[in-house]
């Protein structure tokens, strides 16, 4: 029987710029490309509505484009392991070939694959650069094993040479007798947002040749108009790898201009996470560098978490965003910092019950860029500034000039001009009762306190 390989598929769902796939074709005849449905991950809740129908379209067009090339993608149910170790039986695999994970999941993941694959005789063949630009571990300073500051890793980022980006391969021969399940259907998954955008690879593919074409040329300039709306949108494709990192940054740089480069810097970010994450895997439920807040949690403070979660908190920049968040699975940057600033200092609620919300709704929620983004707003991150707090109407004066992106997902408010959306609570008292939007939850400056003086008690 001619060499067959098996490649395991995670966060990596495309054929483009693939280097377990492009390795595996190398070395065997056939290749077996499975995705495995965790059953841990469904356990944890970790495959929420609108990532779990993200990814069926990921896995549908991912099954496309490998029967374009004479092939199939493989699906299975249950434990990684146990599955890939039964199809690499049932293929007779020599090698299973797999991306490098970041997690402690993931690298628990590898290590107990690779024993059970070297108990049957069979090699694990795990690659770098495929799920971050440059890998974890890849740069350090000289004291320590990671970067806990973003500046002078990004520096070192910048000069660090990227490998080649890889084509897709022109045939996947898949040995015939090896079973699949059902592609799922995004169709099928209930409780998704209204508003989700689709995923596969080659949708992720055209938005980044359109934003390379188009709006990365105003990326600098225009990143942080919340009503503009001029971002990539790439997360959800970098989360599930159905574009490839390195090759945006090839691509990106090719480009070129300062808008290209800021973008490029925010890719950095990415990578900066993930490495952070690498090397403490810990960061995704502890703090990083704990402040010893005494946070508010869900039993001290279930009401006004709830007002924050429903967009009902009296600030109508902050209502935006989370409707937004609600609405489309998907927040802009400025809404994910405001709202996530607006919970952990002013109401100073626990940076995990905000976590945890936006992992349940962000079709592209990610354990090291959400959790190290929260820590870093919470103070508790790589954060220089632990004390930093986002004031709401100033920042909505200034990211949201015309009030436009409140009026878009506060419907009560659409009918307020300009700037004054911003702060109903100048208005009179019998035009605020017309309105049918809430009082302000707290007071920012008795947030603030609130805050302060949390903050203090856990130094003491
Ligand atoms: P663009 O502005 O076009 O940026 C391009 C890419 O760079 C993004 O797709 C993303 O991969 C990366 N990037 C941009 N900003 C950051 C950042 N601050 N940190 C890390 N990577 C970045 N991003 C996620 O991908 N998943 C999350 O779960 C997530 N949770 C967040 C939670 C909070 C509280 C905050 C403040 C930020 C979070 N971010 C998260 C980072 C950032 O908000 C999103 O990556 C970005 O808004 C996605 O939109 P875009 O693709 O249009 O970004």
């Amino acid at each position: 029987m001619p060499p067959t390989a098996v490649v395991l598929f995670t966060s990596d769902l495309r054929l483009h710029d693939h280097p377990p796939l492009r390795a595996a074709l190398r070395s065997a005849d056939a290749v077996v490309p499975l995705f495995v449905r965790d059953r841990a991950i469904t356990a944890a809740g970790f495959d929420a509505p609108n990532r779990r129908a993200f990814l069926a379209d990921c896995l549908t067009q991912l099954d496309a484009g490998l029967r374009e090339r004479g092939g199939r993608l493989v699906i299975r149910a249950g434990d990684p392991v146990e599955e890939v170790c039964r199809v690499a039986a049932e293929a007779d695999a020599g090698e299973v070939h797999l991306a490098a994970g970041v997690s402690g999941y993931a690298t628990r993941r590898e290590e107990r694959l690779r024993r059970a694959l070297a108990a049957e005789g069979r090699r694990l063949r795990v690659h770098d650069a495929v799920i971050t630009a440059v890998p974890p571990g890849a740069l350090t300073p000289a004291s320590t094993d990671h970067f806990a500051v973003f500046t002078p890793y990004y520096r070192r980022w910048a000069g660090h040479p990227l490998r080649a980006v890889l084509a897709a391969p022109r045939t996947v021969p898949v040995p015939a007798h090896v079973r699949s399940a059902a592609v799922p259907s995004s169709t099928d998954v209930p409780g998704v947002s209204k508003g989700l955008a689709p995923g596969g690879e080659a949708v992720g593919r055209s938005r980044l040749t359109a934003w390379l074409r188009g709006g990365a040329a105003a990326y600098a300039d225009r990143h942080d108009d919340l009503a503009g709306d001029a971002t990539s949108r790439l997360s959800p494709h970098l989360h599930f790898g159905t574009v490839s990192p390195v090759e945006v940054v090839h691509r990106a740089r090719r480009r070129g201009g300062p808008g290209a480069d800021a973008f490029v810097r925010q890719l950095a970010w990415r990578d900066f996470h993930h490495q952070v994450l690498a090397a403490r895997p810990g960061a995704a439920a502890g703090d990083y560098r704990t402040r010893h807040d005494r946070w508010r949690t869900e039993d001290a403070a279930a009401d006004e978490i709830a007002a924050w979660k429903a967009g009902r908190t009296g600030y109508p920049v902050i209502d935006a965003a989370m409707r937004q968040l609600r609405h489309e699975g998907w927040m802009h940057n400025r809404g994910r910092l405001l709202t996530a600033c607006f919970l952990t200092k002013t109401l100073y609620v626990d940076w995990r019950v905000g976590a945890r919300h936006f992992l349940d709704l962000l079709v592209d929620g990610d354990l090291a860029n959400n959790q190290l983004n929260w820590q870093w707003v919470a103070g508790t991150g790589t954060d220089t500034r632990p004390n930093r707090v986002l004031n709401p109407v100033r920042q909505a004066r200034r990211y949201d000039p015309d009030g436009a992106y409140v009026r878009r997902w506060v419907p009560e408010l659409a009918g307020l001009p300009g700037p004054a959306v911003h702060e109903p609570w100048r208005l009179s008292a019998a035009e605020r009762a017309d309105l049918a939007y809430p009082e302000r939850l707290v007071e920012l400056a008795e947030g603030a306190e609130r805050f302060r003086r949390g903050r203090e008690q856990g130094r003491r």
